[in-house]
């Protein structure tokens, strides 16, 4: 390889950030558009399996918000490891990722539908949001069907604060 596996200044202080862990932007990003959407949701609910950053259990969904980094994400961003301590990298990033399909694994053994976004996907926007619109539709209609029509909520009441702007 010839210098993809670098990281330039900016992208390793990108990393670093990241290493702060939730509330990061992609996930923020996320947030936002689900918020814009009307999704009322709850962050980290420590009690479901790998922790998910949003969670809508009267929707049964999970979304988790990846790094391409650190979560080995099949694309060029995910594909690049630093060149310092490689074994490391390599092993912690195999690590995270098998951590990441037992708890989808989980997740799905107990009734919840999951979704991940990856860092890479956050744009086009547009594009995001047919997807966390096909998400949110998909899951309701669902429950339309089985329970009937039900009364519309004005949010419930242990959802998140809506996001930061
Ligand atoms: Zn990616």
């Amino acid at each position: 390889m010839t210098g993809t596996d670098v990281f330039t200044p900016k992208e390793r202080s990108a990393v670093m950030r990241r290493v702060k862990g939730r509330g990061t932007a992609p996930e923020l990003i996320v947030r936002r558009q689900l918020w814009a959407l009307g999704a009322r949701y709850r962050l980290n609910r420590a009690d479901l399996p790998g922790k998910p950053d949003i969670v809508m259990a009267g929707r049964r969904l999970a979304i988790f918000v990846h790094g391409c980094f650190w979560h080995g994400h099949d694309c060029a961003r995910g594909a690049r490891v630093p060149k310092a301590n490689r074994d490391y990298w390599v092993a912690k990033i195999a690590a995270n990722r098998g951590r990441d399909a037992t708890h989808g694994e989980a997740l799905r053994k107990a009734g919840w539908r999951v979704a991940v976004v990856w860092e890479c996907e956050l744009k086009p926007v547009e594009a995001l949001e047919q997807r966390l619109r096909g998400w949110l539709e998909g899951v309701s209609e669902k429950r339309e069907r089985a329970r009937g029509p039900r009364p519309l909520r004005h949010g419930a009441r242990k959802s998140a604060a809506p996001p930061p702007p």
